[in-house]
């Protein structure tokens, strides 16, 4: 057998080239077996933020594993996970007090459920309902497609999703509308919670509102009794500007997941932080109150010692500097497209860019998505847009040189691509 065994993710197999094999990782850039360079505009699906294999991350990997490989975490502690807690209290916004582990992103929002259900149940005022914002992406599981946009990419598992009260995306001018359902679906007390990706909605196509919104939302759910979830998995790590996004609209949420960058994309960790309202609710003599959930990975001691690297190098190295660089390098490389007319909404927030291409048919399933795709890898860049929206979420370390090349490459596609209005 000469085929490939592996089903890749996201992947129509029918329709896909044949795959380049990467050899090698260093920086902003990727590496074929046979030595052609890619430059790594989308982070690896949003995962590497310094870049590939920053050597205090790699080190800090290499060094545990001469001492360490997985425990049981039930039961047990080690130093990477303490240490690694106490950073990230110390980290997020004041008031999440409380750190629990997992392995991916959708795991830390099947938590964040868990956890806001559980809350309620425990303090005897159940309260089993969610409420999620219009084109949010959570993952990939059961529960976090549940409290995502629906679509074609879970049409087939519909059946099993739970209903959610859905509230409008921000758009911007129509804000109000957003606050004035979640003050409705929240008005009567059964909602568990809100579950929202602050300030940029991913995998929705890069949508972006401001701060300010974010504080009024959560200004409602403090009213209501709703527990506030920010998804930080994309957000988090700097993505946006600040840490976490959050800190853009000086809130607290009660739950807060991440994941992707936590290990500054080196290996799979997340983390679900919560209040101490929240653990407490679940502390009790009686076992019926236990936090009941685990993966066998959990807090992994090599991908905690990664993490802490990482915070390590958030205080060591000026990494906000860094971001603030290349945020305004993106702000400057999108104003190239005000007056070009096969890009509209042009955007940005923090270090991602965000533009739609005027194209025949948008959506995700549009047909330009995979000749788009071609188009830059044939050019030694990766971008992979979502649908027509064409973003650049690139590592830190990208330099002013190479993001010029690829703005050049992007008016380049809208030439070749777009139409106009
Ligand atoms: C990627 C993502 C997830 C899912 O994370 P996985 O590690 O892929 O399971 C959840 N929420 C948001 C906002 C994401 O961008």
């Amino acid at each position: 057998m000469n085929r490939s065994a592996v089903w890749h993710p996201f992947t129509q197999h029918a329709a896909e080239p044949a795959m380049p094999s990467i050899a090698r990782t260093g920086g902003a850039h990727l590496e074929t077996a046979d030595g052609r360079r890619i430059l790594d505009a989308i982070s690896s699906w949003w995962v590497v933020t310094h870049g590939h294999r920053h050597p205090a991350i790699v080190e800090a990997i290499r060094k545990t594993a001469d001492s360490l490989d997985q425990i049981i975490f039930a039961g047990l502690t080690h130093e990477p996970a303490e240490r690694l807690a106490n950073a990230l209290i110390g980290l997020a916004p004041s008031g999440l007090d409380w750190v629990f582990y997992s392995d991916s992103g959708s795991t830390s929002v099947e938590v964040a459920l868990k956890m806001a259900l559980g809350y309620f149940r425990n303090i005897g005022a159940p309260r089993s309902r969610i409420v999620a914002m219009e084109h949010s992406y959570h993952g990939d599981t059961i529960g976090a497609m549940s409290v995502g946009a629906r679509g074609v990419f879970n049409a087939a598992y519909e059946p099993l999703l739970f209903e959610v009260d859905t509230i409008p995306f921000p758009a911007a001018g129509r804000e109000q509308e957003t606050l004035d359902r979640f003050e409705a679906v929240s008005r009567d007390r059964s909602a568990a919670a809100l579950i929202a990706e602050p300030l940029v909605l991913g995998a929705g196509g890069m949508l972006m509102y401001p701060a300010w919104v974010l504080a009024e939302l959560k200004k409602i759910a403090e009213a209501s009794g709703t527990l506030f979830i920010a998804d930080e998995v994309m957000t988090g790590w700097g993505r946006t500007g600040t840490l976490f996004a959050c800190e853009q609209a000086s809130i607290s949420p009660d739950i807060l997941c991440t994941s992707k960058g936590l290990t500054g994309g080196a290996i799979p960790l997340a983390a679900t932080l919560a209040t101490d309202a929240i653990f407490q609710a679940h502390y009790s003599v009686d076992r019926k109150k236990t936090f009941f959930h685990s993966s066998s990975y959990t807090a992994n001691p090599i991908a905690c010692a990664a993490a802490l690297a990482n915070a390590e190098i958030w205080r060591d190295e000026p990494v906000t500097e860094r971001i603030a660089a290349l945020s305004a390098r993106q702000a400057a490389g999108l104003r190239r497209f005000r007056d070009n007319p096969f890009f509209t909404d042009s955007r940005a927030t923090g270090t991602i860019a965000a533009l739609d291409l005027r194209a025949g048919s948008a959506g995700y399933l549009a047909e330009i998505g995979p000749k788009l795709r071609a188009f830059f890898l044939e050019r030694g860049l990766l971008v992979r847009p979502l649908g027509n929206v064409l973003y650049l979420l690139p590592p830190y370390c990208i330099t002013g040189n190479e993001l010029d090349g690829l703005y050049d490459a992007i008016e380049e596609a809208g030439e070749r691509f777009g139409s106009r209005p």
